[in-house]
């Protein structure tokens, strides 16, 4: 399969990067590690006549977790990710995640940038982020804005990112003393599928281990990562048990919204998004209990 022909540009500066976006608008394209891109111009399915890499330009690399507030620049690899000390100290949903992305191949190229830009349903890093509450920062000449990952995916293969303007930075606010998270994915094989359904749950005890915010999302049941906003409304203000995790798990499945598809049928789906949200549930409790 070849690629469609395009020109290729690689700015050594976001200000750079902005202007190239903003001279070509719907014409150019971003490419950072092109994992994802490279495979659908080869289908066909994108044509862009301009690729703008943004793979060299160095403040988009940067991980930052000063005070606590995570900072994590758009072009830091799933490979690094993975290996990363702090992400897995911080934000072990999400590394989690990164860990079963792919193959070793693919996270050394892949970025945390280009799996949110994807949009795809199945994607392995959005469910963590959105639980954490993460917010983009999004760059154009114009200026900058920034937006919570909850308003980002508007459906499969599109995102709320304009033509002229860059996702520089994924922000993860300073998690509250007595908060956990857990990430579970699950495919038809072990390695190298799309997921069947992933589930990401993030809680926070108050001091007298009480649920004070929980927030549960859930990936593959959807067009869009959805957030099983009823099973959080059943946790918070509860004691932490299994028969309330049961019963969250099964508001969960409840709210999602799977499609048959050749992977599997939306019955077996639901049911999994309950499962994994009680066994995600059980993972972030016990990563609380261990940060009061
Ligand atoms: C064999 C194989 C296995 C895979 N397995 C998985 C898997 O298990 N889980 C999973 O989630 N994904 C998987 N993927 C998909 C893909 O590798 C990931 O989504 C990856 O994170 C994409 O990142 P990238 O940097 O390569 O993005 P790119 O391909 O460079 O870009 C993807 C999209 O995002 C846009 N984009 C990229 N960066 C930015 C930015 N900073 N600002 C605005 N827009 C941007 C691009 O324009 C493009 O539309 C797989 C792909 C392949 C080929």
């Amino acid at each position: 399969m070849l690629l469609p022909k395009f020109d290729f540009h690689e700015p050594k500066t976001l200000n750079e990067a902005c202007q190239i976006l903003a001279e070509y608008g719907q014409k150019a394209r971003i490419i950072a590690g092109g994992t994802d891109l490279m495979v659908n111009m080869k289908k066909k399915i994108l044509s862009p006549e301009q690729l703008v890499s943004i793979s060299r330009i160095s403040e988009l690399k940067k991980l930052d977790t000063a005070g606590g507030n995570i900072r994590i620049g758009a072009c830091f690899t799933v490979a690094e990710l993975n290996a990363s000390g702090e992400i897995q100290k911080h934000l072990s949903a999400l590394g989690e995640g990164a860990k079963n992305l792919g193959t070793p191949l693919i996270r050394n190229l892949a970025t945390i940038g280009g799996n949110l830009g994807t949009a795809r349903p199945a994607a392995d890093l959005p469910p963590a982020l959105m639980a954490y509450g993460a917010q983009v920062v999004l760059k154009s000449l114009s200026g900058e804005r920034t937006l919570s990952l909850d308003n980002f995916f508007l459906g499969p293969g599109f995102t709320a990112v304009k033509p002229d303007e860059i996702l520089t930075e994924i922000r993860v606010p300073a998690l509250p003393p007595g908060s956990g998270a857990g990430y579970i994915n699950i495919g038809v094989r072990k390695g190298q599928d799309c997921n069947l359904v992933n589930v990401a749950s993030f809680i926070t005890l108050d001091s007298n281990g009480i649920i004070q915010n929980a927030r549960i999302v859930m990936g593959c049941v959807g067009p869009v990562p959805l957030r099983a906003l009823s099973a959080e409304k059943i946790l918070i203000g509860q004691k932490p048990e299994s028969a309330l995790f049961l019963r969250a798990g099964a508001a969960a499945s409840s709210d999602s919204t799977p499609i048959d598809d050749f992977r599997g049928s939306a019955v077996y789906k639901r049911d999994m998004a309950g499962v994994l949200t009680r066994r995600t549930l059980d993972i972030a409790f016990h990563e609380a209990t261990h940060r009061q």
